[in-house]
């Protein structure tokens, strides 16, 4: 099965005219680009490959509006071009307060208006310290409030990406600053596996893993087979080493 890499482009890059360009670079199969709303319109009208994704939404989706200052709707990303919704990003969590709970009401409702969900887990470094239990049942906690009421939701699976993303390891993080080994990101990743089998029957579209993935070390991440594509931050924003990553990630199956 191909991988997938997916640009998490947070805040950047501060120019339209720049995004442009970043997307052009970045346009090519099994890639999904995320870049802030505002340039989601834009950025849907010259991409010829790739998918289109945003970086939060909200769970209300009134049509064809409603009162929720600040808030983009599911219609409303839909209507721009945009395909996938990144969700539980640490970020969010951290800056904006983001629970399991609110994460849960937004992956449901995406999910119900078939919005591919890519949703975030991962543990924070006291935790990581902790050793390998600790952030597995810290994993365990996070997926199992996040997918709250998945049963009634089971056909959607199909548009569900988990990405397993160690806070510890985001190049802008409170971390290490440091890529998880391919060995441990393999290992948690089978576990959420085992856990969406085991809990809810769930197979879902891919288990991605994401932290400081350069064209370094994707190659040495994505040759675990149970690694089915990466979350790419800081280096998505370098078009020439995002092109490296996404040539690499093509060459293996
Ligand atoms: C991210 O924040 O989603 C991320 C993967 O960042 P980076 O690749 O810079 O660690």
């Amino acid at each position: 099965m191909s991988k997938l890499i997916i640009a998490n482009w947070k805040m950047n890059p501060s120019s339209e005219s720049e995004a442009i360009r970043l997307a052009k670079a970045s346009d090519a199969k099994g890639v999904v680009i995320c870049p802030p709303s505002i340039f989601l319109n834009q950025i849907h009208s010259i991409l010829k490959i790739a998918d289109l994704g945003a970086q939060d939404v909200f769970w209300e989706n009134p049509i064809p509006g409603g009162a929720f200052t600040g808030e983009v709707s599911i219609s409303m990303l839909k209507k721009s071009g945009a395909s996938h919704v990144i969700l539980g990003h640490s970020e969010r969590r951290r800056y904006l307060n983001e629970t399991d709970e609110i994460i849960n009401k937004k992956l449901l409702s995406a999910l119900a208006f078939e919005l591919k969900v890519i949703l975030c887990i991962g543990e924070p470094i006291s935790i990581k310290k902790e050793g390998i239990l600790a952030a597995k049942n810290f994993v365990k906690k996070q997926l199992l409030k996040s997918l709250a009421g998945i049963e009634n939701l089971k056909t959607q699976a199909k548009n569900l990406i988990l990405t397993y993303e160690p806070v510890w390891a985001i190049s802008a993080g409170l971390g290490t600053g440091h890529a998880d080994t391919p060995e441990n990101a393999a290992a948690m990743i089978n576990y959420i596996k085992e856990l969406l089998v085991t809990r809810y029957s769930l197979s879902v579209n891919k288990v991605i893993y994401g932290g400081s993935v350069t064209s370094a070390n994707v190659a040495r991440i994505l040759e675990y087979k149970e690694i089915e594509g990466a979350l790419v931050g800081s280096a998505s924003l370098k078009a020439e080493e995002f092109k490296k990553i996404i040539k690499i990630s093509s060459q293996i199956q």
